[in-house]
């Protein structure tokens, strides 16, 4: 379990998609909180796997759980992953691009 797994039909306009991705990275953010209490570590985390219609309120609790994430391994902080109109296709895939590097950062960080 080292990268995300993106849909490899993760494309901008594919709704089923996002949404698959949506419940991995969930998964992955389950799977991070597993590892660290093996170590004694924990932090806050947010319900992430559902998105509803309007991402505003996900994309909140996510970069907050990402924070909490970074400050309880004592790494550098996330990027801004809040700021962000989905519904923009060069955002979209910025977003997805800057989301991914920070998900290999914690995995390597918790070495997954
Ligand atoms: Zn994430």
């Amino acid at each position: 379990m080292t990268n995300i797994v993106l849909p490899s039909d993760l494309v901008f306009g594919n709704e089923h998609s996002f949404l698959e991705f949506v419940a991995q990275n969930a998964y992955e953010h389950k799977q991070w909180l597993t590892a660290a209490l093996t170590s004694n570590i924990t932090w806050q985390t947010f319900p992430l796997f559902d998105i509803g219609s309007e991402p505003s309120g996900w994309l909140q609790v996510h970069q907050q759980e990402h924070l909490n994430i970074t400050t309880a391994l004592g790494i550098n902080g996330p990027p801004d992953l809040q700021t962000v109109d989905l519904k923009n296709e060069e955002q979209f895939y910025q977003w997805l691009l800057l989301h991914t590097a920070e998900h290999q950062k914690i995995e390597q960080a918790l070495g997954l």
